[in-house]
């Protein structure tokens, strides 16, 4: 039964809010970020005064649509942002998207890798621009992934396994193992640490 009058509230459910980090002013025109997702996450998206996923695309109404406005894709990676430390969700445009994904099919996983954002010419609304630069960590050291598709529907409010269903789960620690991007050392501590 719950009580009214305590000395503290119920614990609270933890669920973390991750930070969408995009290059420009509160995150730095140029910023660097420790890959933690091994791939990039894309999805249509509205801005309907603060970015909403279209729901369109999940073969459900989108209000957004219906009024005429245009879904604009957007890849995410969940990372470490070089200077703060801070996780976060990467924002990039669909060109810069596309271009994570295909470095990420290259090398297997964008896992030990840092990815740099910057604009063209250093200008606040130029093209986003990204290369990537080997992490100076070793996989064992790079903390495991939050999930991007939950953190997503979260801030989208949305259900996950809507989500799920069109972006795919991540891969679970043993399947990227099985494509050797993680050492062994890193695989137990994974697991030893449980679901992340
Ligand atoms: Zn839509």
């Amino acid at each position: 039964m719950s009580q009214f009058f305590t000395n503290r509230p119920p614990e609270q459910k933890h669920r973390r809010n991750h930070p969408v980090m995009r290059s420009g002013h509160k995150y730095g025109i140029e910023f660097a970020g420790l890959c933690l997702s091994d791939r990039v996450y894309c999805a249509p998206t509205h801005y309907a005064g603060r970015s909403v996923g279209c729901l369109a695309a999940l073969g459900k109404e989108c209000e957004h649509c219906e009024k005429g406005w245009t879904p604009r894709w957007f890849g995410y990676i969940a990372i470490i942002h070089g200077k703060t430390k801070e996780i976060g969700l990467l924002e990039l445009t669909a060109a810069a998207a596309t271009e994570a994904a295909e470095f990420a099919e290259r090398e297997g996983s964008l896992r030990g890798y840092v990815i740099i954002v910057s604009r063209l010419n250093g200008k606040k609304n130029g093209e986003l621009k990204i290369r990537f630069e080997r992490a100076k960590q070793i996989l064992s050291e790079i903390p495991p992934s939050f999930c991007v598709t939950e953190a997503l529907a979260r801030m989208w409010r949305i259900k996950p396994e809507l989500l799920v269903q069109k972006m795919g789960v991540e891969p679970t620690v043993e399947e990227m193992e099985k494509r050797g991007q993680l050492d062994e050392g890193d695989f137990k501590r994974h697991t030893t640490n449980g679901a992340a």
